[in-house]
């Protein structure tokens, strides 16, 4: 219990060592090494974590929005400590129990004919292997991929990915096409409606599938709200209207629920608010919440029928890792019986959407805040009407970067990105913490108030 938690002088102590080492040894993802300065976590409880200090902060981040049932959760913690004592480890070509009760969840829990599970080690392999079946089953190459988008951080992930990451690690060579997606807030169409946006959008995504050539188009993949680039909902129609363009020209749909999947948006799949079944579901994160990294994709019935009689061409040593299917079957369990998606379902209607629509009308900085769920985001800006964003797409600024550390000062662990905050805590954070949380960004955001023109 949270409440309860008193962290010792030995343990802040051993944080300190932790962090000389980890300056030391450990190369951080994403980052100059030299100049980083990495926060260090003693320990984790429910929806919160203390820090090198000892400080105790909100965790309104989920990490990278994945551990969605809160820290240490004693069901799958114990699951895990279980599962350790009887086989830590079996290579993926034997039958396990774990991985075969974890299979049939999430094959239980996915749309449609989507029966069959290959497990990865989370979500940037996932995508790889999704990819991969695509291009198998349709003997076609070519992958559509939205701009403003996330898919991982391997070779193929990353260049499937729409966002400054990828520019890095483009070297030309993976038959990746992007697209511009319906986004209303910041319309590539010039659009003014959300109808428009769908109408247009889709227009431009069919116009680019004849241009490229549809025999030549194994795949689109597409977040069904995409996380990391803005939480940004797609307008009405605009999934089903992708849905009828993959089918029509034959191309396999891999709808991304790395992020949005397992209760984030209130539902099992984000994909389920549009009622769109896919081919190829990926997932990793909420699965197990990341007690135990986790990865896969869920496969339709077709795609399973290509490889019915001729072998998948591919293989993890730790595909279906029974300490990680057993985090996953106790983290389902525990958000079954525990009502968590439902829980976050009622946050998103009842407390964060009318809370971010309050905030917003309180600080000329809030540009636009949307989302489903416990999956929304504030939208910065320096102003209103040209919609000039408090930071870059892609950088930091000085203003964004004093929110955040106020943010921080105040007891909250934040997500935030270019000039977004993301309001993505555990699914199961109690209704009081989510409005302290809502409390410290409305207080903070007086900061970038100052800075609109
Ligand atoms: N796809 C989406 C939508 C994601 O948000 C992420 C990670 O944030 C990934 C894929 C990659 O997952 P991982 O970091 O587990 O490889």
């Amino acid at each position: 219990n949270a409440e309860t938690v008193e962290i010792s002088a030995r343990e802040t102590e051993a944080g300190r060592r932790a962090y000389e080492l980890d300056r030391a040894h450990v190369f951080h993802s994403w980052s100059a090494q030299a100049t980083l300065q990495p926060m260090t976590v003693l320990r984790a409880e429910g929806s919160y974590v203390w820090d090198g200090e000892g400080r105790k902060l909100l965790d309104f981040s989920s990490q990278l929005v994945n551990t969605n049932i809160g820290h240490q959760h004693p069901k799958v913690v114990a699951a895990i400590q279980e599962q350790a004592g009887k086989l830590c480890t079996i290579a993926p070509q034997h039958v396990n129990d774990a991985r075969s009760e974890a299979a049939r969840l999430v094959a239980e829990l996915a749309p449609g004919d989507l029966n069959r599970v290959f497990f990865t080690n989370g979500g940037a392999d996932a995508v790889e292997h999704a990819i991969r079946m695509a291009r198998l089953h349709t003997g076609r190459k070519k992958v559509f991929a939205a701009y403003r988008s996330y898919h991982g951080g391997t070779h193929l992930a990353v260049n499937v990915t729409g966002d400054p990451r990828r520019v890095p690690n483009d070297f030309g060579d993976s038959g990746v096409v992007h697209f511009m997606p319906a986004y209303p807030y910041r319309s590539y169409f010039g659009s003014t409606t959300e109808a428009e946006e769908t109408e247009r959008a889709l227009r431009h995504l069919e116009d680019m599938i004849v241009l490229e050539g549809p025999q030549n188009i194994a795949a689109l993949i597409l977040e069904s709200v995409p996380g990391t680039a803005g939480i940004y909902v797609p307008p009405a129609g605009y999934l089903e209207g992708v849905r009828e363009l993959t089918r029509k020209y034959g191309i396999v749909y891999i709808a991304d629920e790395v992020m949005a999947g397992f209760g984030r948006t209130g539902k099992w799949f984000a994909i389920e608010h549009f009622g769109v079944v896919p081919d190829l579901i990926t997932f990793a994160k909420g699965v197990n919440s990341g007690y135990v990294p986790l990865g896969g994709v869920v496969i339709s019935e077709a795609i399973y029928q290509t490889f019915a009689e001729r072998a998948y061409p591919g293989g993890l040593t730790y595909s279906g890792h029974p300490l990680a299917c057993a985090a996953a079957v106790a983290t389902i369990e525990a958000m079954r019986e525990e009502g968590i998606v439902e829980h976050a379902a009622w946050l998103g209607e009842n407390v964060i959407g009318p809370g971010l629509r309050e905030i917003a009308q309180r600080h000329p900085s809030v540009g636009e805040v949307r989302g489903l769920g416990a999956f929304w985001a504030i939208e910065l800006v320096k102003n209103r009407e040209t919609r000039e964003p408090m930071a870059a797409y892609g950088g930091s600024s000085p203003e964004m970067n004093e929110l955040v550390a106020a943010l921080k000062a105040a007891g909250m662990l934040p997500f935030a990105n270019f000039n977004r905050i993301h309001v993505v805590p555990p699914l199961n954070t109690s209704e009081a913490d989510v409005r302290r949380g809502l409390e410290i960004i409305d207080k903070a955001l007086e900061i970038t108030d100052r800075y609109v023109a």
